[in-house]
């Protein structure tokens, strides 16, 4: 059996001639992926032992990467605006003086909260009679003063005033930017160095994943929003959930809100219960609803990982990737924190969702696990299945 993506960060795929040209996927309850190459490879997994044998394929249609795009959910410090703070600037007159006036003036008002700002900038207005200007303080630093004047803001024993024109208030970011649009909206005001995150600037343009790796992400969401339909069918709310290991491109667990038996028993948790029952924990049983399922990591003998012996295996969710059709609530987003969950994909965003909209619970500096969350998987799709939740409170 040829694998041809081994893993979402394999580095060659793109080159490999056996691209996605179309994925098929039989129905959930057949527990079968397959994807087809340009030459007819078939990658196959199996979903679950516990589901129906292979009966048939069905072939949907063509799988349209292109409808949906998947935009991290990052942290409020990199979405936010970086905030502006103001500061006294001064033109340099005599540019041969410059380098004593920054030694001074770094001396004197050190500046040390603001260490992404440039001290110095050129100016880029032409006719400028000054070509320079430099930031002197602060105005939080400034002494007292009845009019602002440079002698007022430099102590004649700490920085000669030679060079300096009169002080002026500029605007400077007060915080150093962290993604590139707060680089550029920083920069607007004051130069300003930027540490970039690469991977960060990339995901926010919405390019992050390949087309085959987005095929792979179709795959699962697809299976999610089947469980969610099934979930429908049975009176409960139309959320679904699939875990992923990505390291061994298979679906571990696929759940579906199960609020009929226990007000607690949200998708997500549901998952997560069939991911520590394949690892031989867990603490319910979902017998009722064939569309929740799980695949036993060790009594699989195709799908187990070499040298994987039980004692080594993750702790639940370690490396996991879950795709929900809909944004966690605060509850099953701490369930994930707990059980070390890999990434987070999900189609649609909820009012009162933990992963960006209400709460940014992955970005939490005083939790001890942080992971990536990305939104807008088959966003539509998850979408619609709102107006389904619709019809069961109808009572339709
Ligand atoms: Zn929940």
């Amino acid at each position: 059996m040829v694998v041809w993506m081994r893993r979402f960060e394999a580095p060659n795929y793109h080159n490999h001639k056996g691209t996605v040209t179309s994925t098929s996927m039989c129905s959930l309850r057949c527990g079968i992926f397959l994807l087809q190459s340009d030459e007819g490879t078939s990658f196959r997994a199996e979903n679950t032992k516990t589901m129906e044998p292979q009966t048939k394929r069905w072939k949907g249609s063509e799988c349209d990467t292109d409808s949906w795009v998947a935009y991290p959910v990052l942290s409020d410090e990199q979405s936010q605006d970086v905030g502006l703070v103001e500061a006294y600037a001064a033109p340099i007159v005599n540019k041969k003086e410059t380098s004593r006036l920054v030694r001074e003036l770094n001396s004197l008002y050190p500046l040390n909260d603001l260490q992404h700002v440039k001290r110095v900038r050129a100016v880029k207005e032409k006719g400028s009679p000054h070509p320079l200007e430099v930031l002197v303080c602060l105005v939080s630093d400034a002494p007292a003063m009845k009019v602002v004047s440079i002698d007022s803001l430099l102590p004649s024993d700490g920085v000669k005033s030679d060079g300096l024109g009169e002080p002026f208030v500029v605007k400077v970011p007060a915080r150093p930017p962290l993604t590139r649009p707060q680089f550029e909206q920083a920069s607007k005001h004051w130069p300003t160095s930027f540490h970039e995150d690469k991977q960060v600037t990339v995901a926010l343009r919405g390019e992050l994943f390949s087309a085959p790796q987005k095929a792979r992400m179709h795959v699962y969401m697809t299976s999610a929003l089947t469980a969610a339909r099934a979930a429908n069918e049975l009176g409960m709310e139309a959320v679904g959930a699939v875990m992923v290991d990505p390291a061994m491109e298979r679906i571990v667990a696929v759940g579906h809100d199960c609020r009929g038996d226990h007000p607690l028993h949200h998708a997500v948790m549901v998952c997560v219960d069939l991911v520590a029952r394949s690892q031989g924990g867990g603490c319910y049983t979902y017998d009722r609803y064939p569309a929740c399922s799980f695949t036993s990591l060790t009594s699989d003998p195709v799908q187990k990982i070499p040298g994987a012996e039980a004692s080594s295996q993750p702790y639940i969710c370690t490396g996991y990737d879950l795709y929900v059709t809909r944004e966690p609530c605060v509850m099953c987003a701490m369930a994930l924190v707990h059980s070390r969950i890999g990434r987070v994909f999900y189609g649609s965003a909820s009012a009162d969702g933990a992963f960006g909209t209400k709460y940014k619970i992955h970005s939490q500096k005083d939790l001890n696990h942080r992971f990536e969350v990305y939104k807008g998987v088959l966003g539509k799709q998850c979408e619609d299945l709102n107006s389904l939740d619709g019809h069961v409170k109808k009572g339709k």
